[in-house]
Order: C-alpha cells, then sequence, then structure tokens
C-alpha cells in the first residue's frame, strides 16, 4: 500500500480524521453481538447485520483474513443531537465517503472488506432472508456487527469520537491486502 498516494487522495474527501490501523489492535466482544440483538431495531433485518453476517467467530475470522487497515471518521453538526431521525439523516453523506475510499484503497489492494454504520439501506425493501443481496458489491456490514468495539480503536488512534454539542461521529473500517 502506497500510504502517500492514499493520503493525497484522502485530502481531498471531507474526512473528519483517519488512521492506518492493524487487525491484531482490534478488541472483539460478543457484547457487541448481544446488544445488536437486543437493543438495535435493524437486527435481523439486511444481510448488513447480524445474524446475515454470521456468527461473532465467523465475523472474526473474515477479519482476521487482514493484517491492515483504515479507520476514517466524519462529523456533521445538526440542529438537534437528540432528534434520532436528523443524525440518522447524516448518515447517507458517510456511507458516499466511505464507498469513495473503499474504492481508492481497491485501486491498491488484492482484497478489501468494508464496514460502515448501520444497516444497509440500498433498496427499499432488503431480499434479506429470501434471495440474496441485490447490490453486494455496495452492501457495507455493520462494523458493530462484526464484534468490533469501534470506540477502542478510535481511542487508541486518538480519533476524537466525543466531538461536543450537536456534532454526529461516523465511523468507517477499510481493511485491506
Ligand atoms: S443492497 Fe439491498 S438487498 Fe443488499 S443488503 Fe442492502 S438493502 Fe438488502
Amino acid at each position: 500500500m502506497d500510504k502517500a498516494r492514499l493520503e493525497a487522495q484522502l485530502a481531498q474527501l471531507p474526512l473528519y480524521q483517519y488512521a492506518f490501523i492493524r487487525t491484531e489492535e482490534l478488541v472483539f466482544s460478543d457484547r457487541v453481538r448481544y446488544i445488536c440483538e437486543t437493543e438495535c431495531p435493524m437486527y435481523n433485518t439486511t444481510w448488513a447485520c447480524p445474524p446475515a453476517v454470521g456468527s461473532p467467530q465467523a465475523c472474526r475470522e473474515r477479519v482476521e483474513r487482514f493484517d491492515e487497515g483504515l479507520m476514517i471518521a466524519t462529523i456533521t453538526e445538526v440542529s438537534d443531537i437528540a432528534n434520532i431521525q436528523e443524525t440518522l439523516d447524516t448518515r447517507a453523506a458517510h456511507e458516499e465517503i466511505t464507498r469513495q475510499v473503499a474504492a481508492l484503497v481497491k485501486q491498491q489492494a488484492d482484497e478489501t472488506l468494508t464496514l460502515s454504520t448501520e444497516a444497509c439501506a440500498h433498496c427499499e425493501h432488503c431480499t434479506w432472508p429470501h434471495a440474496p443481496c441485490r447490490f453486494p458489491e455496495r452492501m457495507f456490514p455493520c462494523v458493530e456487527s462484526h464484534c468490533i468495539l469501534v470506540t477502542d480503536l478510535a481511542e487508541k488512534h486518538n480519533i476524537d469520537f466525543l466531538a461536543a454539542g450537536n456534532i454526529v461521529t461516523w465511523f468507517s473500517l477499510i481493511l485491506y491486502r
């Protein structure tokens, strides 16, 4: 990976922060999957979420096939951070930036795995579980679906995820090899 070339490309995008990471730094926790199952309304609704992504062990093995990755963060200011809909509406722009960064990483990698935010929202009605995903190249499983403690990774790389006020922070992880 020519990081200097990639960083020059990243400088053209509206990223808040980014960090090159090693997958050995990742902390996996079954607790994250438990929260998916018990607290997320998107659980069992798309191919990007559990249980479609596979067991925690299968997810971990999928991630650990890669040694390195790029963590990106975007921020958006909203009028009221407590307004869930307004907060969620900022996600589409983050997903588009994730898609652009993943495309840049793919230019230099044999294989990538992109993990992003929440459930997939490409289709009005997801095919899960009755038919294959319509757009597997555009479907990014959620980081949390793979049991990764994303805040731990952000802390390790001094990425400030507790921005003050009405700031929404989203993370994605693009693993490559
Ligand atoms: S691309 Fe469509 S079919 Fe695939 S996970 Fe997303 S919503 Fe479901």
